[in-house]
């Protein structure tokens, strides 16, 4: 949980900035905001960081994938692949957009395969939520390749990589538009909050417009602003946003810790002969954020991750967990939905009640990630390495 654990003065200190003017809304206002734009450069500085264009904060992680999919021009009757290993927001977002998930195998890496990405494709295939999970990376190299191939939009949900990177290049800059969560989870929190980047100025516009009631952001009297197409709400609070910048602002001693941690844990564990490590196509940009491990078989797993968490290591064992793996939606297996959906309407070319993922049951039920700490000291670490030996030795 690191963004919650640095968690000081300097987030008190952005928020108060904010108090002190008043103004919590992150347009207009010029007179009374004393200069303070807490959104405005929080986008600036993530855009900066991430070396592209244009930036948007929205409200979560989950609208961002709603924007990151609206803005990229997806929407109702559209399918959009997605992984049955995901936290479920993008899968939700899909669906309320009006747009039909279609769900494809992942690999050793956690992530969507070629294999599988191909194997879900349609002629009415028009993109592909590739998420980079538990903290890296997808193949990317291939999975760009199929998208051009078949003219399938690429967008990058990176809730879980933020910091990352493949071959040198940010990871979120390789899609058409891609999404991050500020959410109190994540490597970073903002309360709640989320973000879209893109190098596309004309999907920028949709950005900014659709979050904010179709408004054109031009001029300073907003009730006279231009209303170019409809939008709906998914602004930011500058409340939010200064928190977040706070921490944006944390972002390099987080990735640094995170990976010098890691490091310390996945060397020590290589001696056990017994435990694969995920597959990290680009090592060198892993964010670090977890250890993923894989056990022989299911049974192991199950009972492994049993007993690193009675030892107070921080391991989560996702087969079993309701939120982040197909195996456990029951919602989804019978759409059941407060309202109809898109997916109910058009159709779907997968029967979500029958479908069966061999390969990600076989991946994901031999698997443990250890949430990496950014508190740990040196004497946490080697008790920690003591419990591996006595787990696994
Ligand atoms: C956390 C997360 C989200 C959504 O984030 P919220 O801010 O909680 O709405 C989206 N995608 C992935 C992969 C996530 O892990």
């Amino acid at each position: 949980m690191p963004g919650t654990e640095l968690f000081g003065a300097e987030e008190r200190k952005e928020v108060n900035d904010v108090m002190e003017t008043g103004v919590f809304f992150r347009y207009n206002h010029d007179n009374i905001r004393n200069g303070i734009w807490k959104a405005k450069t929080f986008e600036q500085e993530f855009a900066k960081f991430h070396g592209v264009k244009h930036c948007h904060m929205t409200t979560s992680g989950t609208t961002a994938d709603v924007l990151a999919l609206t803005a990229a021009g997806i929407g109702a009757g559209d399918e959009v692949i997605v992984p049955p290993f995901t936290f479920i927001a993008p899968v939700e977002a899909v669906i309320s957009i009006g747009a039909i998930p279609v769900f494809a195998e992942i690999d050793e890496t956690l992530c969507i395969s070629p294999e599988g990405f191909k194997a879900a494709i349609t002629p009415n295939t028009k993109a592909i939520v590739l998420v980079h999970m538990c903290g890296s990376m997808a193949k990317l190299d291939e999975i760009i390749a199929i998208c051009q191939e078949h003219n399938i939009v690429l967008i990058e949900d990176t809730a879980q990589a933020m910091g990352g990177s493949y071959k040198g290049k940010m990871l979120g800059t390789y899609g058409k538009t891609a999404c991050f969560s500020f959410d109190f989870f994540k490597i970073i929190t903002a309360g709640e909050g989320g973000a879209v980047i893109t190098n596309d100025d004309a999907v920028y516009e949709n950005c900014h417009t659709y979050s904010d009631h179709g408004h054109s952001h031009i001029g300073n009297n907003r009730g006279m602003e231009a209303h170019p197409v409809l939008g709906m709400n998914l602004r930011i609070s500058e409340l939010h946003a200064a928190v977040g910048l706070a921490q944006f602002r944390k972002i390099d001693y987080i990735l640094e810790t995170q990976r010098k941690n890691k490091k310390v844990l996945k060397d020590y564990m290589k001696k056990f002969s017994q435990i694969e490590f995920r597959n990290i196509p680009d090592e060198k940009g892993d964010s670090a954020t977890m250890l993923n491990i894989f056990l022989p078989t299911q049974t192991e797993a199950e009972k492994v991750a049993k007993e690193m968490a009675a030892a107070g290591i921080p391991a989560a064992y996702w087969f079993t967990n309701n939120y982040h793996y197909f195996r456990n939606w029951e919602h989804i297996k019978e759409m059941k939905t407060v309202a109809p959906v898109g997916v109910q309407k058009f159709g779907s070319p997968q029967n979500y009640a029958t479908i069966k993922f061999p390969k990600s049951d076989e991946v994901v039920g031999r698997l443990i990630s250890i949430i990496i700490q950014l508190k740990w000291t040196d004497d946490d670490m080697k008790k920690i390495c003591d419990s591996f030996d006595k787990i696994l030795g």
